[in-house]
């Protein structure tokens, strides 16, 4: 792999120290080989940076690729009626190659917006996991399991696949197969029961929604006998792992994910346009030692997958929340976006040092809405825009830089996802008028 250097940066390190100073970044064979003030011209490709801001990959901790395809399809519904009378209908009809098509837009987006590795759960989990592998980008891909047959798979035919993909993905250096169990309130006691064994046989870990909305909280109560974080403690699943969301959740059940290890993925930017009404309380969870990630999620909730404005949307709307403008500050919320989001997903998560995987993003400082400069920290967070990423490096690799794709094809990718929306549109409307 040809190697490449970084000049004259702002590089933010994200090492445990949190050292920022300007200077080179020199990567070779997918690894960080050397940082410094000077490190000369030695390099197959050298990058200009002067005065840009580099950093540690973006990790979107909990997203749904695929469902790039349905983003403004039934915008400002609530939440079940935009389930029932948009999403789902559209999901009976999925096929591979819409998943496909949707995810390789998805890593258009994220690769143009700083993206370096994803954790996704959805249908076709395989389709995904080739996109990503074909692209260059680091992906925790899950095997669903959920209580009711899917567009690919048959109740019966889940675990087995489950197994299979682990199998087809287990020593890929880019993607790993996870177990993503879809909720608990659309998986009963013995499929919970069922992840945990797999979780064990397969050594993986599990990657689910969790405490999203008040009406799953009470309707797990009701149906499963205690709250959602309690019934994942009770089948041992929160060990190790990704919860999405979590924002309704008590401090005991905070108690309980801090002690388990758990990881929550906060998605401000859906929990906001769904109205899920819950605030995912991150200063508690960061006081008790929970790892905070953050997540996009799915494009049709959010509507896009630019990590930078989730840091932003993730910083405001704690302060509002607790009336205290100190609450989620800049760096904190950047560390979850870099660090946080590489430990949920199981990768280096030690910033940019000597050996760690070249995972790169390198932000423009150009543009009038980040001059002047006083703190990068901060204009990453409240003024950078995904659009403002010059640079995107996974393992060594550029798969984004100043405007051009070397992995991706915009042109067909686009197109080809226009179809697939187009198509999924008629269905849905076929649907609608079928019932009316
Ligand atoms: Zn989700």
């Amino acid at each position: 792999m040809p190697s490449l250097l970084v000049k004259d940066a702002i590089i933010l390190t994200q090492d445990a120290q949190r050292r920022a100073f300007r200077g080179d970044l020199l990567a070779r064979d997918g690894r960080i080989e050397a940082l410094g003030g000077d490190l000369g011209r030695d390099a197959d490709e050298v990058v200009d940076a002067a005065g840009d801001v580099l950093l540690p990959g973006l990790v979107n901790a909990h997203t749904h690729a695929a469902m790039t395809l349905f983003r403004g399809l039934g915008d400002d519904l609530p939440l079940e009626e935009w389930l029932r009378s948009r999403i789902w209908p559209a999901e009976r009809h999925l096929t591979r190659d819409e998943v496909e098509a949707g995810t390789d837009l998805a890593l258009l987006e994220m690769v143009r917006t700083g993206t370096t590795a994803f954790n996704d759960m959805y249908f076709f989990a395989d389709a995904t996991a080739q996109a990503a592998a074909r692209a260059g980008l680091r992906a925790r891909v899950g095997a669903t399991l959920i209580d009711f047959d899917t567009p690919e798979l048959k109740v019966d035919q889940q675990e087995p696949f489950a197994r299979s993909f682990h199998k087809r993905w287990a020593g890929h250096p880019l993607v790993r197969p996870t177990l993503s169990p879809h909720a608990t309130y659309s998986c009963s006691h013995a499929t919970l029961e069922r992840v945990r064994e797999l979780r064990e046989e397969l050594g993986t870990f599990v990657h689910t929604h969790c405490s999203e909305t008040r009406f799953e909280v009470q309707d797990v109560a009701a149906k499963m006998g205690a709250r959602p974080v309690e019934v994942l403690r009770r089948h041992d699943l929160l060990r190790g792992s990704v919860l999405a969301h979590c924002g309704w959740v008590t401090k005991e059940e905070i108690r309980h994910m801090a002690e388990a290890g758990a990881h929550a993925a906060h998605c401000p930017v859906s929990n906001l346009k769904l109205a899920t009404g819950g605030v995912m309380p991150m200063e508690e969870m960061r006081a008790a030692g929970v790892n905070v990630a953050l997540g996009t999620d799915g494009a049709a909730s959010n509507n896009s997958l630019d990590l930078l404005e989730t840091t932003k949307f993730a910083a405001l709307l704690q302060k509002n929340h607790r009336w205290d403008a100190r609450a989620a500050p800049a760096q904190a919320v950047v560390d979850q976006a870099t660090l946080g989001g590489a430990r949920a997903l199981r990768l280096p998560a030690d910033g940019l040092v000597a050996g760690a995987p070249a995972d790169l993003v390198l932000v423009s400082t150009k543009a009038p809405h980040l001059r002047p400069l006083h703190d990068p920290v901060s204009a990453l967070v409240y003024g950078a825009h995904g659009s403002d990423v010059r640079m995107t490096v996974v393992a060594g690799q550029v798969l984004w830089l100043d405007g051009a794709f070397r992995t991706l094809d915009e042109r067909s990718i686009v197109a080809r996802a226009d179809r697939a929306a187009e198509a999924l549109g008629r269905v849905v409307a076929d649907e609608a008028a079928a019932r009316s």
